[in-house]
């Protein structure tokens, strides 16, 4: 997996194969083919980064990196 956190990805079999077991953080939803989706950091206790779909995350310029929509929020309420 690239580390360019600004990076967007487009779901391909190999990404399948290693996420689909869970599936997306956020949404519960499958991956599917093709689909874009991102690394975000997001509220999860065990790793910060986790891929979940583009439309579910917001890209911090500040800090170059993606966040989770509602993590994102949260932070800048704070
Ligand atoms: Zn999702």
């Amino acid at each position: 997996m690239q580390q360019k956190s600004q990076s967007t990805f487009l779901v391909d079999l190999d990404i399948m194969n290693s996420h689909n077991e869970k599936g997306c953080e956020v949404c519960n939803q499958k991956f599917s083919l093709g689909d874009t989706v991102v690394m975000a950091c997001g509220p999860w206790p065990d790793e910060c980064i986790k891929l979940i779909h583009e439309q579910e995350a917001v890209f911090d310029d500040n800090t170059r990196t993606w966040y989770e929509r509602t993590y994102y929020q949260s932070l800048a309420q704070s």
